[in-house]
C-alpha cells in the first residue's frame, strides 16, 4: 500500500500535514532498504526496544517514525515526521485493519501448527498462474506484528489476499482476526507444538477457531494438497491448477562453500518478494571480507504480468542490497539481461544444466552466494557443487528450534529473569558462533563459554554481548580484558591475580561472577572462605561482583530434592553474607536446564539454560510436560551396498558374522567422527527409509556397516545417526552415557550445516 503520512496519522486519531508517501513499514531496523518511503514502528518487546534504534535509522535517511517518545538527540530535527503514539505495536495493527478495510475482495486466512506456509505457496503459486493479483504473507510471517506487516502489502487492485495467523498467547487470535477480517477461514494440522503458553491444547484450539469468526466458508484438515485444492474452490476456481506445483520448501540453508565461500540456499517460491526476504537474510550474514554474489533463476510472476517490469524490480533490489555480481540462469531471466545494472558483473545461462556444464566453480573466491530458484529444475545440484568437498556425513542445525526451545523455557520464567545460554564446548558440539548469532537476537542476557579461548573466538566473529567465562584458569588477561570477558571466579587465588591484573591495565570495576560451591564440590568458594572473599574486594575498585551464582548437583535426580534443598540453602546463606559485606547489588543465578524445569520458583534474576536448548531433556519425559524440539541431526549416507549369504563375516576380526542372508550397507563415518566404537557390533541401531538398522561388527575409524536388509535402501540413501527419527537419548542410553556426551563427541571433521524454517 501507499499512503501519506498525513492519512496515516488520520487513521491513527493524530493529524499531520506531511505529504511524505509511505510504501514500506519497518519494525527491525536491519531491513531497512528504502529511507525515504520508510515508516519505522518503534516497537517494545520484552528482549528490546526500538526506540534505541531511531536515531541510527535517521542517520541513514528515514524521516518517518511511530514512537512512545522522541529521542532526546532528534528533539531539535525539523525535517521529520514523528507521529507519537501510547502504543507503537497497537498503532501498527490499527493501520494494518484500515488497509484491509479499503479492499473488498476474498481474504483467506490460514491458521493451524503445521503446513500453514506449504498451503500457502501451494495456493498463490496456483492463482498466479490463474492470472490473478495475489498479496500472500511473506515467508511466514504470521505473529502479532507478522500480520499486520503482510496485510500493508495489500495494494488497491490486489484481487485475492492469503495471510498466515499464528499465536502463542491467549488473547492474540482475536487480535489478528480484526485484522484480516478472512472470508475464507482454514485450519490445518493442530499438535502440540507452541502449547507453552496456553493451559491445554482445547483452549488453543478454541482460541484458533476465533480466525474464523464471520468467514463465508470454513476448510479444516490435514493434508496440504486437498486443503490447496479446498481453498480454491472455494474462491471459484479449478483445484486442478495445483496440477505440476510441487510443496515449496521452507528452509534456508547456509553452508559452507568452495574456496571459503558461504552459501544459502533457498528454495522458497522463487518470486520478486520472497527475494527482497532472502535478500535481507543474506545481509545479515555480509562481512567486509566477502563479495556478494546471487545465482538467480527464473522469478515466479503473474500470467499476464510485463516480465521486463519483474526484472526491473528484481535488478532495483540486488542494486539496494548491494550485490556485487550476479549469475542468471534460466530462459527468462537471461532474455531480460540488459535490465540489470551495468555495475553488477553480470552473467547469464539458459538453463541450471549448462551453468553445471560450462561454469568453473573454482571462480569463486571467499564470496557469500544465494542460490535461489525455483525447486525442482537443478538449483540443489548447483549447491553441491559449490559446497566445499568434504565428506557425505554432516550435523545439520535447526536454529528455528534452538529459538523455540529458548522460549519454552523462557514462558516458564518471570519476563524480567535473564537467561544466560551455555554455548560451551562449541555449543555443546553444535557450533557456538551461529548458535550465539540466533540468542543474540533472541534476547539472552549473557552467553556463557567454558574457557577464555571460545570468549575470543565469538568476540572476533562479531558477537557483541555479554559472555561469562566460566573456568577461565588462565595466564591470558590480556585477552579475557580486550575481548571483554567476565570470568567466574572461584578461589581467593584466582581472584587476587584477577584484582592484580585488572589494576595493571588500569581497569575499574571490571565484571566478575563469584562462584559458590554449595554442594557439586567441585570448584567454589565455601563458608570459611567468605570473610576472605568479602574482605577482598571490599579493599578493590578494579573489579565489580557482576553476579554470584552456584551450581546444582542433582537438579535431575529425581529422589535428591533433600540435597537440591540444601543447595538452595547453603546459596541463600553466602549471597546474603557476601550481599552484606560488600554493601552494593548484584545478580544471583543457580538453576541450570533441569533446574528451571524442576524448581522454577528458585530462578533469583538469572538462570543458565544449556541442554533444552539443544532439545535434549534432562528428565524422563513422565517428569515433565514440556516439549522440546528436536535441534541437531548427524546423518551420513549409504555409499556401498551388497548382499551376501548367511554365515559372512563382516569387518575387523569377523566379528560381524551374518545369520541370514543380509543387505550391509557401508556408511562413511567411524569413530573418528564420534560415532563411539561401542554402538558397533548390533549395539546401536540407526535410521535408513523408516527402518531401524542395526550396526554389523566393530564400527571403524572412517566407516561403518549396517544390516539393511529390511530396509529397502540404495545408495545414497540418508542414514540418520541420530536425530528427530533416531532420538540421542537411545544412543547415550546404549553406552551408559548422558546425551551430552554424545552431541559433544561429534567430531569438529563433521560438517556442520545450519538451517532456519
Ligand atoms: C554446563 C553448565 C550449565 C548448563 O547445564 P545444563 O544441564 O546443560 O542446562 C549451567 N551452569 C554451569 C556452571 C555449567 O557448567
Amino acid at each position: 500500500m501507499k499512503l501519506t503520512i498525513k492519512d496515516i496519522a488520520a487513521v491513527l486519531g493524530k493529524s499531520s500535514s506531511s505529504n511524505r508517501e509511505i510504501s514500506t513499514l519497518l519494525t527491525d531496523s536491519r531491513s531497512l532498504c528504502t529511507p525515504e518511503a520508510t515508516l519505522f514502528f518503534a516497537l517494545k518487546t520484552s528482549v528490546n526496544d526500538g526506540h534505541r534504534y531511531i536515531a541510527d535509522l535517521y542517520r541513514r535517511g528515514v524521516r518517518a517514525f511511530v514512537v512512545e517518545r522522541v529521542p532526546e538527540v532528534l528533539s531539535g530535527v525539523d525535517d521529520a515526521d514523528f507521529l507519537i503514539v501510547p502504543n507503537p505495536l497497537v498503532a501498527l495493527q490499527t493501520l494494518a485493519a484500515y488497509v484491509r478495510s479499503l479492499v473488498n475482495i476474498p481474504v483467506v486466512g490460514i491458521t493451524g501448527s503445521r503446513g500453514k506456509t506449504i498451503v500457502k505457496e501451494l495456493v498463490y503459486t496456483a492463482l498466479l498462474k490463474a492470472g490473478k493479483r495475489v498479496v500472500r504473507s511473506p515467508r511466514s510471517w504470521n505473529s502479532q506484528i507478522g500480520v499486520p506487516l503482510s496485510v500493508w502489502h495489500i495494494e488497491r487492485d490486489t484481487e485475492i489476499a492469503i495471510f498466515e495467523a499464528g499465536i502463542d498467547h491467549p488473547g492474540q487470535m482475536q487480535v489478528l482476526h480484526d485484522i484480516i477480517r478472512p472470508t475464507v477461514g482454514v485450519m490445518t494440522f493442530i499438535n502440540g507444538e507452541h502449547d507453552a503458553g496456553f493451559v491445554d491444547r482445547a483452549t488453543k484450539v478454541d482460541e484458533k477457531r476465533q480466525l474464523m469468526t464471520g468467514c463465508d466458508k470454513v476448510i479444516e484438515g490435514d493434508d496440504n494438497r486437498l486443503v490447496a485444492g479446498d481453498i480454491l474452490e472455494a474462491l471459484g476456481e479449478s483445484r486442478d491448477l495445483l496440477n505440476g506445483i510441487d510443496e515449496v520448501s521452507t528452509r534456508l540453508d547456509v553452508h559452507d562453500g568452495v574456496n571459503d565461500s558461504l552459501t544459502i540456499f533457498d528454495e522458497f517460491t522463487a518470486d520478486v518478494p520472497s527475494l527482497l526476504s532472502a535478500l535481507d537474510f543474506m545481509s545479515r550474514r555480509k562481512t567486509a571480507s566477502r563479495r556478494n554474489t546471487v545465482i538467480l533463476g527464473d522469478l515466479l510472476h503473474r500470467d499476464g504480468d510485463d516480465v521486463r517490469a519483474v526484472y526491473s524490480q528484481a535488478a532495483a533490489m540486488l542494486k539496494m542490497a548491494g550485490i556485487d555480481r550476479l549469475i542468471g540462469v534460466g530462459k527468462e531471466i537471461s532474455s531480460c539481461a540488459d535490465v540489470f545494472d551495468p555495475l553488477t558483473a553480470s552473467e547469464f545461462m539458459e538453463s541450471t544444466d549448462e551453468f553445471l556444464a560450462r561454469y568453473d566453480v573454482s571462480r569463486f573466491d571467499r564470496e557469500l552466494i544465494l542460490i535461489k530458484g525455483k525447486r525442482g529444475v537443478g538449483f540443489d545440484a548447483i549447491m553441491r557443487r559449490l559446497e566445499s568437498p568434504r565428506h557425505q556425513s554432516i550435523l545439520e542445525v535447526n536454529l528455528d528450534a534452538v529459538v523455540d526451545n529458548f522460549n519454552s523455557f523462557r514462558a516458564l520464567l518471570k519476563p524480567q529473569t535473564g537467561m544466560v545460554a551455555m554455548v560451551k564446548a562449541s555449543g555443546y558440539g553444535t557450533g557456538a558462533l551461529e548458535l550465539a548469532k540466533t540468542l543474540q537476537g533472541q534476547g539472552a542476557a549473557y552467553l556463557a563459554v567454558a574457557v577464555i579461548e571460545e570468549g575470543v573466538a565469538l568476540r572476533r566473529a562479531g558477537i557483541t554481548m555479554p559472555i561469562m567465562v566460566l573456568n577461565p584458569v588462565s595466564t591470558n588477561y590480556q585477552a579475557l580484558f580486550s575481548y571483554n570477558l567476565e570470568p567466574a571466579v572461584f578461589s581467593i587465588r584466582e581472584l587476587e591475580m584477577l584484582i592484580n591484573e585488572a589494576a595493571r591495565f588500569g581497569l575499574k570495576n571490571y565484571p566478575v561472577h563469584i562462584k559458590f560451591d554449595t554442594g557439586m564440590h567441585r570448584v567454589g568458594f565455601i563458608d570459611n572462605e567468605i570473610d576472605g572473599l568479602v574482605a577482598l574486594l571490599k579493599s578493590t575498585d578494579s573489579v565489580k561482583v557482576a553476579s554470584a551464582f552456584s551450581h546444582l548437583a542433582t537438579a535431575d535426580c529425581l529422589d535428591e530434592d533433600a540435597y537440591t534443598e540444601s543447595q538452595f540453602e547453603a546459596f541463600d546463606r553466602l549471597t546474603a553474607s557476601l550481599s552484606a559485606g560488600i554493601a552494593y547489588p548484584f545478580k544471583r543465578h543457580i538453576l541450570n536446564t533441569a533446574g528451571i524445569m524442576r524448581y522454577p520458583e528458585r530462578q533469583y534474576d538469572m538462570v543458565r539454560l544449556g541442554i533444552g536448548l539443544y532439545g535434549v531433556s534432562p528428565l524422563p519425559p513422565e517428569a515433565t510436560d514440556i516439549t522440546l524440539r528436536t535441534v541437531a541431526k548427524l546423518s551420513s549416507t549409504i555409499i556401498s551396498l551388497k548382499r551376501w549369504p548367511a554365515e559372512t563375516t563382516i569387518g575387523y576380526s569377523r566379528r560381524g558374522v551374518l545369520t541370514r542372508e543380509s543387505v550391509i550397507a557401508t556408511v562413511p563415518i567411524g569413530y573418528a567422527d564420534g560415532v563411539d566404537r561401542h554402538f558397533g557390533r548390533g549395539n546401536a541401531k540407526f535410521v535408513v527409509n523408516g527402518h531401524l538398522c542395526p550396526t554389523v561388527g566393530n564400527i571403524c575409524m572412517d566407516l561403518c556397516m549396517i544390516d539393511v536388509t529390511d530396509a529397502n535402501a540404495e545408495i545414497g540413501d540418508l542414514v540418520e545417526i541420530f536425530g528427530p527419527e533416531a532420538p540421542i537419548e537411545a544412543l547415550a542410553e546404549t553406552l551408559g552415557t548422558i546425551p551430552y556426551e554424545i552431541l559433544t563427541s561429534v567430531s569438529p571433521r563433521i560438517h556442520r550445516i545450519y538451517f532456519r524454517e
